[in-house]
């Protein structure tokens, strides 16, 4: 259970610290808990743990056992589902509604998926033509990569945290995990989930704080890390990725986007309303993948500005027990200034603002929260800085296009690379898309739909490396060539 002030988790026992900040709730803006803040000597125990389970029993498993443990964690965290949703519902203030059924069953579908695709995975051998006219035979080993840093955000703060968790696991790593400091409740209970799975103690440890100068920095600094797997800003990517430079560990970096929507004229306008409605502001627009940016076909362009305006101007708060929600606060009363910042900007440099713009009034005790309405803009040129920065908020700027090739420049006009959202009935163009767009994914005729075994991760800015299948395989081990000549 989440207790008052949350602690640390390591080598399989919960710890505190010396110092603990608070945590605030998005919905009213009030304390909901304490939570313990790593110093660097607690990062260098979490890290011990880690290093010393690596040699235990852990070591000892094979894919196989490993996957059992797997499909054990997902039932766990099956049976504590609801204590998930209270912790996820708590820190991020989203509908409940959601947390059931996206954030939560996602976890376990996390460890259910890299349980099959570790138990699949068998390896391959090939003979290769020594000089003397014989044979030798040649095989990979896959070892773990050692222990792995996992550093995540606060916007699907489980989800997040287990698709990195479960795949080292599988390949067994040991890891330290650091969840976002606004955004710690679900990582603690999944720290009692894996321990009564029967995780060996070390072999998952979790430790609360900040970033800079603090918990996160300490960890991708430290000597006995091997491996840093992290989601986040690009920024942040950079300043770790410089710390992972100075010890050549591997980075796998999932960051930023400023994401294209493109409808064509031909589409199915109601679903490319509905899927841009949920692209651009499920989970209040804080998900790396949301639309911020719609180029839509000339004769369309104003009917369906129109469209998505009106069904953001229905949109449903309140608490978030209420059923049929269509917002949520942001994380924080400074991301929430940042995002109004962002309205004003957006102002000031020649946007019509259809709808919202604001933050709502309610006259009770969310007024303390962090709430801002959904926003839909027009008229801002390219190269304005709304138009190319990450907003992380529930807005969306519609621009018009000609012809397919200017959608195409338009969409990859951008820092980012992350994903892409085509409408369209034309299926030679849904493959053309595909290939022109410079994103990590594309969508068509969807939004969000994600298969496991899928590359995941973002071009340029948005990100290094691929995770998903076994791509995560080949980031969580290392692999040792074996050639023996047969003789
Ligand atoms: P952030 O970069 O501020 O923080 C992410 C995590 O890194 C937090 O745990 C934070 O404490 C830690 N951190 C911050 N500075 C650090 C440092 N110097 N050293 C080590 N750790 C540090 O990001 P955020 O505001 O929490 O999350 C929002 C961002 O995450 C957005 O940019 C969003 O696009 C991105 N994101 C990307 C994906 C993806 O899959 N590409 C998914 C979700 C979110």
């Amino acid at each position: 259970m989440v207790t008052d002030t949350l602690r640390h988790f390591i080598d399989g026992e919960f710890t505190g610290s010396a110092k603990d900040f608070p945590k605030l709730s998005p919905v009213t803006g009030e304390m909901l808990c304490r939570v313990a803040e790593a110093g660097e000597s607690d990062v260098d125990d979490a890290v011990a743990a880690a290093r010393q389970a690596l040699r235990g029993p852990w070591a000892r498993t094979t894919e196989l056992e490993r996957a059992a443990v797997l499909r054990r964690v997902a039932d766990e965290a099956e049976r504590r589902f609801d204590d998930l949703v209270a912790a996820e519902v708590a820190d991020t203030g989203k509908p409940v509604d959601q947390a059931r059924t996206l954030d939560v069953p996602r976890a376990a579908a996390n460890f259910r998926a890299f349980a099959d695709i570790v138990s699949a995975a068998a390896g391959e051998s090939f003979l290769t033509g020594t000089a003397g006219g014989g044979r030798a035979l040649n095989y990979a080993v896959r070892k773990p990569v050692g222990v792995v840093a996992v550093i995540v955000p606060w916007n699907l703060p489980l989800l997040l945290l287990t698709w990195k968790v479960a795949p080292a696991l599988a390949c067994g790593d040991t890891v330290v995990v650091k969840p976002s400091e606004e955004t710690p409740s679900s990582a603690a209970v999944l720290a009692e989930i894996v321990r009564d799975a029967g995780l060996p103690p070390g072999v998952f440890n979790l430790v609360h704080g900040f970033g800079p100068d603090s918990a996160g920095e300490y960890l991708v600094r430290h000597p006995g890390v091997d491996a840093i797997t992290f989601t986040g800003e690009s920024a942040t990517g950079a300043t770790i990725g410089r710390s992972a430079a100075d010890g050549v560990k591997a980075v796998s970096f999932e960051l930023g986007g400023k994401n294209a929507g493109i409808v064509f004229a031909d589409a199915d306008l109601d679903a490319a309303v509905a899927g841009t409605v949920r692209s651009a502001f499920t989970n209040g627009g804080q998900v790396c993948l949301c639309t911020e940016r719609l180029y839509v076909q000339r004769p369309v362009f104003e009917e369906f500005t129109e469209r998505l305006a009106a069904r953001a101007r229905e949109a449903v708060f309140g608490w978030p027990t209420d059923p049929g929600l269509t917002t949520m606060p942001l994380i924080s009363r400074d991301h929430r200034e940042k995002v109004l910042g962002y309205y004003r900007l957006a102002r000031d440099e020649g946007a019509e603002v259809h709808v919202g713009g604001d933050h709502p009034v309610f006259g009770d005790a969310r007024d303390g929260g962090a709430y801002v309405r959904p926003t839909v803009l027009t008229g801002l040129g390219e190269h304005t800085r709304t138009n190319r920065e990450e907003i992380f908020g529930p807005v969306c700027h519609v621009a018009p296009f000609d012809d397919e090739d200017e959608a195409y420049a338009l969409a990859n006009d951008s820092d980012y690379g992350l994903a892409a959202a085509v409408w369209t009935r034309d299926v030679g163009r849904a493959h053309r898309a595909g290939s022109a767009l410079d994103v990590g994914l594309v969508w068509v005729n969807t939004w969000f739909l994600r298969d496991l075994r899928s590359p995941f991760g973002g071009t340029k800015a948005s990100g290094i490396g691929r995770e998903g299948g076994l791509r995560s395989l080949d980031f969580y081990t290392e692999t040792t060539n074996v050639c023996v000549d047969l003789g």
